[in-house]
């Protein structure tokens, strides 16, 4: 015993030792990390992860029949005739589960050429470039992507980033200063908060697309040396767009910029697809975009900036996400580049997800249903109540069609809803058939007379 122990202290692992301490560090972490996990998991806002056994697209195959929350409404329907199990799931399922809560509004991700253009860069230009853009990064695909995108959006220059919440985490640090001050909407993307929340402008937040308050608050910033108006472009939780007219208005009257998060309008909003202020005629106002290559240019990864030319200069030598994180793979440059080609060929495939947008909506307001926001293909199905959503989230799922309640947290107490998402490649009869299950379900749980 006494030997052991002696054994223990000369090995470093005696009571009292580092090696002990640290043991008892861990234990320590498991029991708090535990405690939280049962926290959120007691809270009701546990977000699980379904799995996919097939490319994105309006059509899924979901992997492992008996395990995940699909088990249950992929056997009920027949997709899942035998067991599937891990890791082999990918080849054997059949078709079958609607998917109605993708960001690929222009159904992009899974576009054939859109894949080949990947392949190609992947061949040519290799799996990565080990190394982050300033030492030994840039390829030519990045400088030309740059080009395309600020092309696309009209503006002098561009840079490109790992995704777009790294964008948002890297613009406002390297812009503002203490003598400057930046006025966020409140209901602003996580990534515009945290962004904001790093650099050290003074920070003033307004009502939800409230003109009054951005204006008293615009105001109270007179005394700062610089005043920048964040705001998304689209928001996406209700579907419904700022007000970037009057936005830009007060901008000129009190002297300050403008920046938009366009990750919900890149691509298809506006006549030609250019974003929100495409859409409002804005687009000689707006100061900075930042937008994502992850939702409707492709799907697959990816952010940027695109503004005036010293101020991209001036992110490639100052911003932290850009300067430390690795360079774009080549394949998801191919695929965003592609992606911008096609829609810079031709605006039908937006037109084609207007359409169908106006289809879901009409015909779901027709039915009963509030639908909330205007002509965007984000459209929340409000129910208010969120175990309401839950149940019908889940009926839905139970019908082959697959949409994500929202409540509280997420969304205020009170306001629950079904996020719908739709996408140029959903077809009349999708859209169809998700407002007939909506139909069935809302009769059924009591959401409709
Ligand atoms: N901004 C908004 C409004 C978003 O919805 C998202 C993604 O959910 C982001 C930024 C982050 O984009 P990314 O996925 O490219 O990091």
């Amino acid at each position: 015993m006494l030997r052991c122990a002696a054994v223990r202290v000369l090995r470093g692992g005696g009571a009292g030792s580092p090696r002990a301490a640290s043991g008892s560090a861990v234990a320590q972490l498991r029991r708090r990390l535990e405690s939280e996990l049962e926290d959120i998991r007691g809270a009701g806002t546990w977000k699980s992860e379904r799995v996919i056994a097939s490319r994105q697209g309006p059509h899924l195959r979901l992997a492992g029949g008996g395990a995940g929350a699909y088990g249950a409404a992929g056997r009920a329907l027949g997709f899942f005739p035998t067991p599937v199990r891990r890791p082999n799931f990918s080849l054997s399922l059949p078709a079958g589960i609607l998917n109605f809560c993708a960001n690929n509004y222009l159904g992009l991700s899974s576009h054939p050429e859109v894949i080949r253009a990947a392949v190609e860069a992947l061949e040519k230009f290799g799996a990565g470039l080990s190394s982050v853009r300033f030492i030994c990064g840039t390829q030519s695909i990045h400088k030309d992507l740059e080009e395309k995108i600020a092309r696309f959006h009209q503006r002098e220059d561009a840079i490109l980033y790992a995704s777009c919440f790294d964008a948002n985490a890297g613009i406002f640090e390297a812009l503002l200063t203490p003598e400057d001050a930046v006025l966020s909407d409140e209901l602003n993307h996580a990534s515009i908060i945290d962004g904001i929340r790093l650099c050290k402008a003074n920070k003033y937040r307004y009502k939800h697309m409230d003109m009054q308050d951005l204006e008293a608050k615009l105001q109270d910033t007179q005394k700062h040396r610089l005043r920048l108006v964040a705001t998304d472009g689209a928001f996406s939780m209700d579907g419904d767009i700022a007000p970037l007219r009057e936005i830009c208005q007060l901008a000129q009257k009190y002297d300050a910029l403008v920046f938009i998060d366009e990750c919900h309008a890149t691509g298809f909003l506006g006549p030609s697809g250019r974003g929100t202020d495409e859409l409002l005629g804005v687009m000689d106002k707006v100061t900075i975009i930042n937008s994502t290559l992850g939702k409707a240019l492709g799907g697959a990864a990816g952010g940027y900036t695109t503004g005036p030319k010293p101020l991209i200069d001036l992110l490639r030598q100052r911003s932290r996400p850009y300067l430390f994180s690795n360079s774009l793979p080549p394949a998801v440059v191919g695929c965003a580049s592609k992606a911008l080609d096609l829609l810079m060929e031709s605006n039908a495939i937006a037109q084609s997800m207007a359409a169908k947008t106006q289809r879901f909506r009409s015909k779901m307001t027709a039915a009963g249903f509030t639908i909330s926001g205007k002509d965007h293909p984000i459209c929340p199905v409000m129910l208010g109540d969120a175990r309401l959503a839950a149940v019908m989230a889940e009926d839905m799922l139970n019908r082959g069609i697959y949409v994500i309640g929202f409540s509280y947290p997420v969304v205020p107490k009170g306001k629950a809803r079904i996020r719908v998402q739709i996408s140029a490649v959903h077809s009349d009869e999708d859209i169809d058939r998700c407002v007939e299950a909506f139909t069935e379900v809302g009769r059924e749980r009591g959401a409709l007379p």
